[in-house]
This record gives C-alpha cells, structure tokens and sequence, in this order.
C-alpha cells in the first residue's frame, strides 16, 4: 500500500546540506519523491510504504546535518503518485526571502582530514569547504544563496569540482564555495608595500616570519586578522606600538582544544563553545604559561581564545606550532579592514607582510566573543557565525522594523513576519568610517532579507548617531525607545516571554525619560510600556564623559557622598592625583560640569579606582573589570546598605557599603576580599530590591539584563539568589550590552505602533 505525504520543514535548513541529507535518507528507505528549497524552508513529498515514511518523519526530527537547526516540522497526507526515483528539485523561487543567507561555518572534519591528508587532491588547500562548511554570509551578494551572487561567481570549477557540486551522493553536492587547487581562489604574499613576493608556498613563508617576530596581516573569513607570535613578548609588544594599542586584551588562536587547555583553565560547557561551528573568541581564566606572553592581556586574569575556523587557519597554526595574536586588522576603534586595497593602505604601517588571496569579502564580520556564564554560553559580541541567522519571535511583527541600535559596540536590528535578524557587529558609530560601514550593512541585509522596513527604532539619546540617522530615514513611522527597556525587551524577545518581567538593567550609561543617565534599574516592563520601580543612588561625574577614562574622579566622587563631603584620608588614595583632585573636590562641591549618573557600570569604576590604586582606564571599563576580576574565589561576606523610597520610586543606597569598604580598606585589608564582599553585597541589596518590586508590582518573571551581566560572579549570584522566588532569565542568544539592544527597539517600536 503506497502513501504520500507533504514534508514542511522550516529553521536553518539552506546552505547547510540539508537537501542532499534528505536525499539519502529517503534513497535508503526506498523513498520516491522530491526534495526542494521554498521560500520558507525545505518541502520534501515523499512516496512509499507507510513504515518508510514514518522512517523518514523519525530521521528529520531525530537526525539532521549538525550545522541545520529545525523550528518546526509539520506533515500532512498527500494522494500518492508514481515518481522516478527520488530527487533534489530545483528552487521554487518566489517573493518572500525569510530563510535567506545561512551564517558562515567553521571548518568541519571531514575537511580537515583532507587538507592534512598528503595523498588528498586538497592537500593543504586553504579554501576547501564542503556542505557541511564554510563560507556563506560574509561572501553573499544577494539572496537567494547561490554561486553566481557570492564572491565565488568568478571561479569556474573543474570537471572534478563539478562533478562533487552535481552529485546528490557527494559531500559537496551544491556546496556553493565548492573550490580546489586547480580551479578556486589562491593565496598570494606581499610585502609591505604590497608588492607580490611571488611565493610558492606562501604558508610556509608566513609561519616562518611570524616564528622570527613579524607583524602579518592575514585575510581570513570576514576581515583581515593582525597575527604575531603570541609566546613572544617583543612580538606582541611591537604589535601594541603599531596598532597603538595600550593595554586592550587581544585574541588568541590556539591549534586545537588540547593547546588551548595549556594555556586556559577550560570547563565542558567552555570546551563545547571553542569546538562549536560559530567558532567565537571564548573569555577564559588564564593559566601561567611561558607560552603567553604577557603583554596579550595585560593585568588581566582572562584570555580570548578562539580555535581556527578556516582552512588557512588550520595550515598556518600547524605550521607556526605556537599560538597566535589573532586581532581584528584595524587601527584603534575603526571597524575592521575587508578589502585588499584598504588593507594595503591602512595597514602599511603595521604589518610586515600581507597574507591574502582572490576571494573577495563582501561583507565585514568580526569575531564574535563568547563566555560561560552559569553553566551555558553568554554571547558578549554576536557576529561571524551567528549573522544572519534569524531568531524566531513569539508572534509576528505587524509591520516591518528596522532597529537602529545604541552608540557603543553597535549592531542594528531588522524584523519582517515572526523573525528578527540582527547586524554584524559594528562597532562605536562615533567614527566616521564605521558610519560608512553601518549603512552598507543596513542596505545589505534589507536585501538579503528583502524587506523594506516601515517602522524605525532609535534610541531616546539625542546624540546619538544611530538616533541620528533614524531620524534621516525616509520612513514616517519612528519610535524612540527608552535605552533599558530596550535591554529588558529584548530578554523578553528571545525567551519568548508575555506579560510583564521585572528586569533588573545593569548597564554603564542610558538616556533616561527625565534626561538623566540611568544604569542601576529595576523596571517592571512589558513590550509596550515600562515603569521605573528602583535606581541606584547616583553619583556625580566630574568632567562628565571625562570621568569614564578617569575612574579616579568617580572615586572622589563616592567618597565626598558617603562622607558627606569630608572624607577621612583622601590622599591616602593614590589613584587620586592630588592638584587634579583638588579642582575636582570643588567643582564637585558647587555641582558643575558633574551631572550625576546611576549607572552600576560607574560604580565598579569608582570603588576599583579607589582600592586597585588604577585611576585611568585605558579602554572604556578597564577599571570595572579589573574590580570585578580581583574578587577572590573564596571569600564572602556582605556590607550593610541602605534602601530609601522616593514615593514609587525606590533607591538603593550604597553609601553605608563604601564607608565600611574604604574603613577596611584603609585597615590593609586585601583587594579580592573586598571585591568579593562588594559583589555578595551588591547581589543581597539587588535581591532585596527586586523582592520589594515584586511586593508592590506582583511576582512576575524576572530578567537580568545590561552589560553589567557580563561579570559572570553577579550574574550568577543574583540568578541564585533570586531564583527561589520565581523563573530568572539571562541572555542566551543576544549579548546583554548594547550590542542586543536593537532586538529589543524592534520588540517595544512593534507593540507600540500596531
Ligand atoms: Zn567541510
Ligand atoms: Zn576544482
Ligand atoms: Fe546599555
């Protein structure tokens, strides 16, 4: 008795094999049929006994290639018909593009083997891929994803590539980068000046500059990488001098998992993340190892490190046989250089040589950077290997949305039916070259996703440029989006939730409803609406902006607070310089140029400042993290605070904290005890805050969000502490900065024009 039935499969199923898998399953079972991409995802009509095709529902939902993800399957019974075989159909094309451009895969093993393998025709092949693998976002031109609209359209195969990408059987089976010696992109080396060296195994070149302290500018997936010898302190301190970079902590590539352990204390969950097909620059807990030096990440317990994730880097790392510095390739804060003629110019100066090859970059997409926070994966900059993969939402936009994003670590947002697909990362949009980039990249991925937005999200913040060029659109509809409830938002948008969360937003610095800056908040939120419950007592910025590269000023600030202006020993501080201290006592003490914060991020900078004896960041935090960091593994304790109600707005007091902190302080008590009582008690005073909020406004589910939540000891704390009371979200898909604000602008700009 032979049936039919109707396939519907629907998530991350194009580009990834998904085809030829179905393929062979049903060839197995003695399937006859079709398989093909739609518009939505993958339709599969199979024909056969009713045993054969409850097999092939089984496989689908049970077995599936690893980099595919299923959102939904769904069958339906169709009348039976004779069908020659089973085959792969060609695609329906149509109008709607929500399944577009699959995100770039990290090398698989099946092609690893093979460029190691001496008898392999792609023995050490840099560009070798399969369906499995490879490059897919950062060399599309346009949607839907096929050879002719990538960076690949001007390579013609061989007979034998030809015959693997026409081969339902093969691996390569319209594997789009399909390439190999004969017929694909190739390396090439130039000096600095960019003159072509003409080498013959540019690789073997490469790995012996870099062993003998050479800068090298490398092209990898989405930009070009800054590489030097990671074991050679001069090597990274030459790097430092050229880039212009102090003290920023750089990414690391390490060969395989077992070099990463010599150099990093390394969990399951962190194991799983280096190894997984995104491939992201995982924080670590640093070992001490000759084989790091220094000066990668200075004062600093943590390492980036990242396993290679393309061919190249794969053969490079296996013929340095030491870990690399991989950085992104750009001078300081601009966005990273894609194109060979950029490179050649703005990298004069820096690199040495230049490893490079034909297989142009369309789009730039930095590394992205993972940690473990809780047990499971906390993104902290999402970009290659998840852009642009959607993430579905709990019911669909009613109108198309484009998300502008922040002003710091930007990426923008863009949502048509029930998905949201958000940017690469962009970076601070206060440089004029990252401007440029933001637009390309808005305008590229309105067409890949082909959709013209109708709706445009910004920022409250005036100053902002993202806000600014929301305001430039052409669309009428525009919503400004208060900056916390967008964090809180976009918790609400990626777990699926509905109804009102408590959100506790700890973040550095927002544009508040009353204009001031916000960042130690606890909001009882909503997509449509928010109110204000708690704030942190703020604390006065002397010098405004000035103060977040000089954590000393935020110091005194706390200090002249918590003592009502007459503070015991001031310059027993030596982060306080004295004549600079003086002038900012009595700015602070008549109230100009110092409007008051309540940012939590500015806290850690003050206290940190004050007890590490560091009263200059060298990049935005330093300081913060730094005191985040010191908090010893053992030790606990709480100090006492205060909490105060200013009609239905509640303020946590912390001034009771830093006098008992600076009194022990003071008493030689060491850093990381004191870090570690400053987090119990920030964690206590949180709890007991939120608890209050849930007294008066109910006890609904709750949301740690801002990038405070990237300091794995609060954010773990607090999830503790809390959880007894009711569910507690962390972000898990978007990163609790403001690089995953935009999710939430779509979330709030949506409920509130429908
Ligand atoms: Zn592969
Ligand atoms: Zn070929
Ligand atoms: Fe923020």
């Amino acid at each position: 008795m032979h049936q039919g039935r109707r396939i519907e499969v629907v998530g991350i199923v194009q580009g990834v094999g998904f085809r030829p898998w179905v393929y062979r399953v049903a060839t197995q079972l003695g399937l006859q049929g079709q398989v093909r991409n739609d518009v939505s995802g993958v339709t599969v009509e199979a024909f056969g006994e009713p045993s054969a095709l409850d097999g092939l529902v089984q496989a689908l939902s049970s077995d599936h290639p690893p980099a595919a993800e299923i959102r939904s399957l769904r069958w339906t019974e169709i009348p039976p018909r004779e069908a020659a075989g089973f085959v792969i159909a060609p695609s329906l094309p149509g109008t709607g593009r929500r399944v577009s451009i699959p995100a770039d895969l990290a090398t698989c093993p099946a092609c690893v083997e093979e460029i190691f393998d001496p008898s392999d025709r792609r023995h050490r092949y840099p560009f070798t891929n399969c369906t499995d693998c490879g490059p897919r976002f950062t060399i599309a031109l346009d949607a839907p994803y096929d050879r002719p609209v990538t960076s690949m359209a001007g390579f013609v195969m061989c007979d034998a590539c030809q015959r693997e990408y026409d081969d339902p059987l093969d691996r390569r089976f319209h594997a789009q980068p399909n390439a190999c010696p004969r017929c694909g992109p190739r390396l090439q080396l130039l000096d600095a000046h960019g003159r072509d060296l003409k080498s013959a195994d540019p690789l073997h070149e490469v790995a012996a500059a870099l062993r003998a302290g050479s800068v090298v500018a490398v092209k990898g997936l989405g930009g070009y990488h800054l590489a030097v010898d990671a074991s050679s302190p001069e090597a990274v301190r030459l790097l430092r001098e050229r880039k212009r970079r102090d003290a920023k902590p750089f990414a690391v590539m390490v060969r395989d998992l077992r070099e990463a352990r010599k150099l990093a204390t390394i969990s399951e969950p962190e194991a799983k993340l280096l190894e997984s097909v995104e491939r992201p620059v995982v924080l670590l807990r640093a070992k001490r190892a000759r084989a790091l030096a220094p000066e990668v990440a200075p004062d600093n317990p943590l390492v980036g490190l990242m396993l290679p994730y393309t061919p190249l880097h794969h053969l490079l790392l296996a013929d340095v046989e030491r870990p690399l510095v991989m950085t992104s390739a750009n001078l300081s804060d601009e966005p990273i250089v894609f194109e060979e003629a950029e490179a050649l110019d703005r990298l004069r100066d820096i690199a040495d040589l230049f490893l490079t090859h034909d297989r142009p970059i369309v789009t730039r997409c930095d590394d992205s950077v993972a940690r473990v926070v809780a047990g499971a994966p906390v993104l902290l900059r999402r970009s290659r290997g998840w852009v642009p993969r959607p993430i579905p939402l709990a019911r669909p936009v009613a109108r198309p949305v484009l998300a502008c994003g922040a002003q710091l670590k930007n990426t923008f947002c863009l949502a048509a039916g029930d998905v949201a697909v958000l940017g690469p990362h962009v970076g601070d949009l206060d440089q004029l070259e990252v401007h440029r980039s933001y637009e390309e990249s808005i305008d590229r991925m309105q067409r890949f996703l082909g959709c013209r937005p109708e709706v445009i999200a910004y920022d409250l913040h005036p100053d902002y440029a993202s806000t600014r060029y929301a305001l430039d659109r052409p669309e009428p509809v525009k919503v400004a989006v208060q900056h916390h409830h967008a964090h809180v938002a976009s918790a609400i948008a990626e777990h699926h939730l509905d109804g009102p969360v408590i959100g506790v937003v700890f973040d550095g610095t927002g544009y508040g409803t009353d204009g001031s800056a916000w960042g130690g908040e606890v909001l009882v939120a909503s997509a449509g609406a928010f109110q204000r419950c708690a704030t942190l007592r703020p604390v006065a910025l002397a010098g405004g902006e000035r103060a977040i590269r000089e954590p000393w000023r935020i110091g005194l600030a706390l200090l002249l607070d918590a003592y009502d202006g007459d503070p015991p020993g001031l310059w027993n501080f030596p982060a306080i310089p004295e004549a600079a201290g003086v002038l900012v006592r009595q700015a602070l003490a008549r109230g100009v140029n110092a409007p008051k914060a309540h940012g939590m991020g500015r806290l850690f900078d003050g206290v940190g400042a004050l007890v590490l004896g560091r009263g200059t960041s060298r990049y935005e935090g330093e300081v913060a993290l730094a005191w985040n960091l010191a908090a010893g593994a053992g030790a606990h304790g709480r100090y006492p605070f205060g909490i105060d109600s200013r009609g239905a707005l509640l303020e946590l007091d912390l001034r009771p904290m830093v006098r008992a902190l600076v009194e022990e302080h003071l008493a030689g008590v060491p850093a990381g005890h004191l870090s570690a009582k400053f987090h119990d008690t920030l964690v206590h005073a949180t709890a007991a805050l939120v608890g209050m909020v849930r007294e008066r406004a109910g006890g609904f589910p709750m949301v740690l969000t801002g990038g405070c939540f990237q300091n794995a000891r609060l954010a773990e704390g607090l999830k503790a502490a809390l959880e007894p009371e009711g569910k507690v979200y962390l972000h898990r898909q978007v990163p609790p900065g403001d690089g995953g604000i935009a999710l939430g602008q779509v979330m709030v700009a949506d409920a509130t024009t429908r």
